[in-house]
């Protein structure tokens, strides 16, 4: 029997979570799901100088706004914790120690000065990358050079040092890649990378390496910024014993900017004025407020949905998925090779569906607050109405406010255009006749009621309602064209659209030809 799946998310706390992170979490938790498996937060922390306060909080409540559960791991708890890497570091230590006793990685006591003077030297020479090799480290100040009782002098002695992988000169590095399929690295492109930092923290490689072991992960998905690494990766397991059950690896597309060349980046979002994050976030030190999915208005799921399929889709024609539609048909094999277009278009036309399906009393309040907050009265039953009339035709909950603009205030001009081709002598008749019948009728004031009485009124004056709807609701709104009109007239009530009519009869009495 195959392991049980367990895929984690590791992200690091150095700022409020971009929105193809939510899409990395996504995809994990995706397959998580569909496999039956679990899936891990882990915060990888170990970079103190990139430590933002508020960023761990703030990935936590993305992930949960987004609806993607965490079953183990970070806020969650678990049979590995901690889960946060600064607390765990004399695991890192130990294997950092083990590999140095093993001959497999060593002390290296290079200032910086001593480095730089390095990369001058080798590129002065055009050597063809300037780094830490299994070449370059015999002439650097490391244990490998070092007489013995001189390392120890210097450790003992409390000296700064990292401890650096030592890479094998000749050797093949392979991986099957679920998405990319096989990677072959020869280790000479492999550098000494530092494993452990002189501040006695692991470096990403290290630390990601023994979690990933330590927590039983089976699967790493992750973005294609690690594929890189990925053969260091695959080296660390080998040397430290873990090749048998090392993870699959998953690197997954990159987002695109919205022409399709060149990664998103956040000066894109700027520029076309769209959110690259999931929530709003305010920069703990500049105080500068980056735009949040949330805040724009964008349903969590309308924006699973959309991320989703940046990058796979299961190969038909469906489009709307719920979550659990997701998972049912997520396959990470299916996920493509090459960069997503992010085209902030198509998550509002996701973001319009979904507002459709939502039930009315839940966006009801967002209405019944701008419009108290503009000095209207809004009672709940009132916005309610207003949500039904207008929730298909916007793609966010705020705007439907602005959309309701005629409800809540009467015409002060009308359309030019449809008033010169539209208010003539029949329109005149059935304003007025409609008007009149208003008045004299005092039964319940709903939109059926209202057809009925409007349908009445017309066949007593003898007017086709067909020709004279645009000029009525020219009188009513101002405009040629809107929303359901007689439920239009149900929200305003009947003196307000009494009053309407008497006013458009007023004002629009010159224009007659
Ligand atoms: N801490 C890494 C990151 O920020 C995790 C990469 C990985 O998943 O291995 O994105």
């Amino acid at each position: 029997m195959s392991k049980p799946v367990r895929v984690r998310f590791a992200p690091s706390p150095t700022g409020p979570l971009h929105i193809g992170g939510v899409r990395t979490a996504l995809y994990n938790y995706l397959f998580a799901r569909k496999m039956g498996g679990k899936m891990l937060l882990r915060i990888e922390d170990t970079d103190q100088n990139r430590f933002v306060p508020g960023a761990e909080e703030y990935i936590v409540e993305a992930l949960h706004w987004a609806g993607i559960v965490i079953d183990e791991g970070q806020g969650v708890g678990g049979p590995h914790a901690p889960y946060r890497q600064s607390e765990r570091r004399a695991i890192y230590q130990k294997e950092a120690q083990r590999l140095v006793d093993e001959g497999k990685a060593y002390y290296a006591f290079d200032t910086a000065e001593e480095l730089d003077a390095m990369r001058q030297r080798l590129e002065a020479a055009n050597a063809p990358a300037a780094q830490y090799n299994s070449i370059t480290r015999m002439q650097m100040r490391n244990s490998l050079t070092l007489k013995a009782d001189e390392v120890k002098a210097r450790i003992d002695a409390g000296d700064p040092y990292v401890i650096r992988l030592k890479t094998p000169r000749k050797e093949e590095v392979r991986l099957n890649d679920l998405i990319r399929g096989w990677v072959n690295v020869h280790s000479s492109a492999i550098d000494d990378k530092v494993l452990l930092k002189s501040d006695g923290l692991p470096t990403y490689h290290l630390a990601n390496i023994v979690d990933d072991h330590l927590m039983e992960i089976t699967h790493v998905i992750r973005g294609e910024e690690w594929l890189p690494s990925a053969p260091l990766h695959v080296l660390l397991y080998r040397y430290l014993g873990w090749e048998d059950t090392m993870p699959q690896f998953a690197h997954l597309p990159l987002l695109l900017k919205p022409e399709g060349n060149g990664k998103l980046s956040k000066r894109d979002a700027d520029l076309g004025g769209f959110p690259i994050f999931p929530l709003q976030w305010t920069d703990p030190v500049t105080g500068v407020v980056a735009k949040g999915f949330r805040e724009e208005g964008y349903l969590p799921e309308a924006t699973i949905n959309f991320l989703a399929l940046l990058g796979w889709n299961p190969g038909t024609e469906q489009e709307l998925f719920t979550m659990d539609e997701l998972i049912a048909s997520f396959d990470l094999t299916q996920v493509h090779k090459a960069g997503a277009r992010f085209d902030i278009q198509k998550a509002q036309w996701f973001n319009h569906q979904y507002i459709r399906l939502r039930p009315d009393a839940e966006l009801a309040p967002t209405v019944q607050q701008q419009a108290e907050a503009a000095g209207f009265d809004c009672p709940p039953e009132k916005a309610e109405k207003i949500v039904s009339l207008l929730k298909g035709r916007i793609n966010f909950a705020h705007e439907i406010f602005t959309e309701a603009a005629t409800i809540f205030n009467a015409p002060t001009t009308y359309d030019e255009a449809i008033a010169a081709a539209k208010w003539n002598d029949d329109a005149v008749r059935a304003v007025t006749a409609f008007r009149d019948a208003l008045q004299a009728y005092d039964g319940p004031f709903m939109a059926d009621d209202i057809k009925h009485t409007l349908g009445d009124a017309m066949t007593q004056a003898g007017i086709k309602q067909g020709k004279i709807m645009q000029a009525m609701r020219l009188a009513l709104t101002g405009t040629g064209a809107g929303p359901d009109l007689m439920l239009t007239m149900e929200i305003i009530g009947k003196d307000e659209t009494v009053g309407r009519l008497e006013t458009a009869l007023n004002t629009l009495k010159t224009a007659v030809k």
